[in-house]
């Protein structure tokens, strides 16, 4: 009886019931209408969104190319560093971490750029025995015998240097005309020879660096007059021209 009484009561023809129940009915239409109207304008909204959504992904993407990027060139730790913090983010947020995490990497790149050192250059490096001498005679045959080196004249007490960096051999004057003359083995086949000198200032055994002080332009043995005898020995007592080996290792003798 009472699963009835609300069935009579939907047919029952009072019309004080039904205006209200017919309400209800309007109400309930206008809020399904409603709920149609919502679920569309959320689908419109929903849509609406994913628009603005894409750009976002791929501002992600394009962070996660980018610190891919980052990562590849700098260290571990730049790299797990930067990681946990685009997950976490929200897509508006990424485009501000796509912006910092570039700076980051350009200070990680920038770090391994000094590390090589070209500390090779200076001992490889050959140079001119006595910078601005003015050429007196050039390898080649004199007064019929063989002048063997190139001559090399600035004032006296001029230093020379060594032409390239080596271990002096010989220091000393061997009475055999060169006067005091130093000798270098460059450790690759070669040795230079300096003549002449009116003071030697290296010691045989004694390692020099390319350019270094090794002695002082004077006029000892025979000399007529203040000058650098200068000669490139391939094996020694094989001198060559030292003007072509020396512009071969970018000095420019004059000869
Ligand atoms: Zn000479």
């Amino acid at each position: 009886m009472q699963e009835d009484s609300p069935v009579q009561n939907e047919n029952t023809p009072d019309t004080t019931v039904e205006q209200p129940r017919r309400g209800r009915r309007r109400n309930r239409l206008i809020v399904l209408g409603a709920a149609a109207l919502v679920a569309l304008g959320l689908g419109g909204v929903t849509v609406a969104t994913s628009g603005p959504d894409r750009p976002a992904p791929t501002a992600v993407s394009l962070d996660a190319q980018s610190r891919a990027d980052a990562a590849s060139r700098a260290d571990r730790s730049a790299r797990e560093s930067s990681a946990p913090a685009s997950p976490s983010a929200s897509p508006t947020v990424s485009p501000s971490t796509a912006s910092a995490s570039p700076t980051p990497t350009k200070t990680a790149t920038a770090k391994p750029k000094p590390k090589p050192k070209k500390t090779t250059r200076p001992t490889a490096a050959w140079v001119d025995p006595m910078p601005g001498a003015s050429v007196t005679s050039c390898f080649g045959e004199r007064w019929g015998t063989l002048h063997a080196g190139i001559d090399l004249a600035l004032p006296s007490g001029t230093p020379i240097r060594a032409a390239a960096a080596g271990t002096v051999t010989q220091a000393g004057d061997a009475a055999d005309g060169y006067g005091n003359s130093v000798f270098i083995d460059h450790g690759n086949g070669y040795l230079t020879h300096y003549a002449h000198q009116g003071r030697i200032a290296v010691s045989v055994g004694q390692k020099v660096k390319a350019g270094q002080v090794i002695g002082y332009e004077g006029a000892t043995g025979d000399a007529t007059g203040p000058h650098l005898h200068f000669e490139v020995h391939q094996g020694m007592w094989n001198q060559i021209d030292p003007a072509p080996f020396m512009r071969a290792h970018g000095v420019d003798l004059g000869c």
